[in-house]
């Protein structure tokens, strides 16, 4: 699901392409899409306006609509993408496939596309106040004034230390919460406390304030850096002018398995509350105190035999399990198939080294064998 950096990416690009630009017209396939209107009503009510800007709060997309004589109200259209969301501004009659659900017709021969392969995206269209400016009605209302925006100048180590406050529960399961701060989803709150070296089950009022401060400082880093590299294209996501590369930086998202750069101990993976987890449990320690959360991680250890035990621990409450099976550390297909083609992109690269090495040294048969990788499975307790 794309997060701050991949929404502010699109929103970016979006900027550039139809800002000033003018909707002549709407289409769409999939009445659910549509949350405020019938897909009939919809082309009506956003037909003639022109597109004022394109901004973003949290995960949200916002296009800024001009008024029109028929309807001297500005309005704003708020764009979910969801899982799969996607969208792109193309030449009318560009080839478009099924998964094509809202068009929106400019008057300059484009059209602003949003594809949706899973069919959770959802946009709605509001009024807003004519002097203000202020969106009037419906989700656009509230979703102003929901969490904190981590990008921001205002949300500076103080302000964070102020909104954890007494704030009780689970960092990760916390930080993925909107209405205390905007933006974060699976990938960002896994970086950023791997980043911070906070463990994702630390309960958020044990912490102190070197804990806060580097955590804060994780957090904007992380996504600004993301931003720059135009998000992480995992999953659907891709950008109006093309995918991100942050994917290829992320140090413990989707790695369950591979080596921790810091300190070379595998990433494990766990499930808290419905959603998994990368962290590496040398790096990222619970303190003591949270022995509860201590002694499961430990149950979900290695058995010793180099067989994983079945893990299926859970709690009442916000729960998490480890999970278990091939790949021991809980490794999805995606991962086991990426950390596959990775092994054999350096195995082919020592073959390739060692026959140009036997070439050099006068013609010796090449090794045929690839020296292993060294194991990756060892568990940490
Ligand atoms: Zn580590």
């Amino acid at each position: 699901m794309p997060e701050l950096p991949e929404v502010e990416t699109i929103v970016r690009d979006l900027r550039g392409l139809v800002t000033g630009a003018r909707i002549v017209g709407a289409r769409s396939n999939w009445p659910k899409t549509m949350r405020s209107h019938d897909p009939e009503a919809f082309a009506g009510a956003v037909s003639g306006r022109e597109i004022e800007g394109v901004g973003r709060r949290g995960k949200q997309l916002l296009v800024w609509l001009g008024p029109t004589p028929a309807a001297p109200e500005p309005a704003v259209l708020t764009i979910h993408l969801k899982m799969t969301g996607q969208l792109f501004v193309v030449a009318a009659g560009s080839p478009q496939d099924r998964h094509v659900h809202v068009v929106l017709a400019l008057a300059d021969g484009r059209e602003l596309r949003f594809r949706d392969m899973r069919k959770f995206g959802r946009i709605g269209l509001y009024r807003r106040d004519t002097a203000t400016g202020e969106p009037v009605e419906g989700e656009a209302v509230g979703v102003l004034a929901r969490g904190a925006e981590p990008l921001a100048d205002e949300f500076t180590a103080r302000r964070f230390e102020e909104l954890l406050g007494r704030r009780r529960g689970r960092l990760k399961t916390l930080l993925m919460n909107q209405d205390f701060v905007a933006g974060i989803g699976n990938i960002y709150a896994d970086e950023a406390l791997w980043r911070a070296r906070i463990h994702p089950l630390r309960d958020a009022h044990t912490l102190r304030r070197d804990d806060i401060r580097r955590l804060h400082k994780a957090l904007r880093d992380v996504l600004a850096e993301s931003v720059e590299r135009r998000g992480s294209s995992v999953d659907d996501y891709t950008a109006p002018e093309g995918d991100g590369s942050m994917q290829e930086h992320l140090q413990v998202y989707q790695r369950a398995g591979e080596p921790c750069d810091r300190c070379g101990r595998p990433i494990r993976r766990i499930v808290v509350a419905g959603r998994s987890t990368h962290f590496c449990s040398w790096c990222q320690r619970i303190p003591v105190a949270q022995r509860d959360a201590a002694a499961l991680l430990r149950s979900a250890g290695d058995a010793g035999d180099g067989a994983r035990r079945e893990v299926a621990a859970t709690r009442r409450g916000t729960r998490w399990t480890e999970i278990s099976g091939q790949g021991a550390l809980g490794r999805t297909g995606d991962e086991e198939a990426r950390a596959a083609a990775r092994q054999a992109r350096v195995a082919a690269t020592r073959k390739a080294s060692a026959t140009r090495r036997a070439a050099a040294r006068g013609g010796a048969t090449p090794p045929t064998a690839t020296p292993p990788i060294a194991g990756r499975t060892g568990g940490v307790a």
